[in-house]
């Protein structure tokens, strides 16, 4: 963990864009709540292929005007280079100087995967069209992307995105501490340095966190999984037990030396608060 330790910890909260008004009012609450907290940035996601170009552009002017820099989410599945290249002077143009690039997954339906084929293009048409302009970050999968041909090759597909010109990483969440130190240790006997930044996904819902983690390949491991099991529907039980566990998770991580989390919010204050109060998060002086 020695190339992560030289980092800076730095704290991060995700959300996605408000599909309603009362979303959108929702999220002015939540914004406030984990403002306090003075994170790094805020991310808002975006609709593979586009769908939330205009939700997701609003979000992160509003809240990077309040004050907290916002970092959008940028897909560039089913795009095309011109479509990107606005999408980009724009940000620009507001002053936006940070980005998640992702190559998203081709929404069901859609038949063409556009002129990108996968994030590493994304990130070096990003540094040929703005230069140095944007910090971007890029996906790391410590537990293997779902499409991935086997472990070593996703690896070499993360090392791609990192020589094209990414400054930082945001895993997938994931429960298994040990898939994220292996992953650093890859990382360091293949010269990457940059931060690794674990992604954390508090636990609120059983049903729902069990059909994410199918679909984007987070293993829930089975002592977890057989603990949810008992709490049924008893959605107190299941957070209690979430904020206990992801609270010992991120403690481990910290304490490790990893350069920070990044919350996956769900666009809710509270897990989140909890857990960060629960490690000082927030309140650290360094
Ligand atoms: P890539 O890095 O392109 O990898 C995708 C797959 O292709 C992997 O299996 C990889 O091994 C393989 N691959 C990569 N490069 C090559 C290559 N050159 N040749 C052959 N194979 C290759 N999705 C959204 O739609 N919107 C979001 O806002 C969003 N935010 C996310 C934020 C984070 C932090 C993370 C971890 C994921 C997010 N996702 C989002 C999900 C993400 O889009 C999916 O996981 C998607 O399947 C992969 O995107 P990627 O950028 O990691 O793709």
């Amino acid at each position: 963990m020695q190339s992560q330790k030289k980092h800076p910890q730095l704290f991060s909260f995700e959300f996605y864009p408000p599909k309603s008004e009362e979303g959108a009012a929702n999220l002015q609450v939540v914004h406030s709540k984990l403002a306090k907290l003075n994170p790094d940035f805020f991310s808002v996601t975006f609709g593979a292929g586009g769908s939330t170009r205009e939700k997701t552009f609003e979000s992160v002017i509003e809240i990077q005007s309040k004050g907290i820099a916002a970092a959008p989410h940028l897909s560039c599945v089913a795009s095309t280079r011109e479509n990107i290249r606005e999408i980009l002077k724009r940000y620009q143009d507001h002053g936006i100087s940070k980005i998640v690039a992702l190559r998203g997954d081709l929404p069901s339906g859609m038949l063409s995967a556009g002129e990108f084929r996968y994030a590493n293009e994304l990130v070096e048409f990003i540094r040929q069209e703005t230069g140095d302009h944007f910090q971007i970050h890029v996906a790391a999968y410590p537990e293997v992307h779902p499409q991935a041909v086997n472990g070593d090759q996703d690896f070499k597909n993360f090392k791609r995105k990192v020589e094209a010109g990414a400054n930082a990483a945001i895993t997938q969440y994931f429960y298994n501490a040990e898939a994220y130190f292996y992953f650093i240790d890859q990382c360091e006997k293949n010269g990457i340095d940059i931060p690794i930044v674990p992604g954390i996904m508090p636990i609120t819902n059983y049903s729902q966190l069990f059909r994410f983690s199918e679909m984007c390949g987070a293993d829930i491991p089975r002592w977890m999984r057989k603990r949810l099991e008992c709490f049924g529907d008893d959605r107190k039980a299941i957070q209690a037990f979430g904020i206990d566990v992801v609270t010992a998770l991120c403690g481990r991580l910290l304490e490790s030396g990893a350069p920070g989390l990044h919350f996956y919010t769900m666009n809710q204050a509270g897990p989140t608060l909890t857990i960060c109060e629960n490690l000082h998060i927030g309140q650290r002086t360094e």
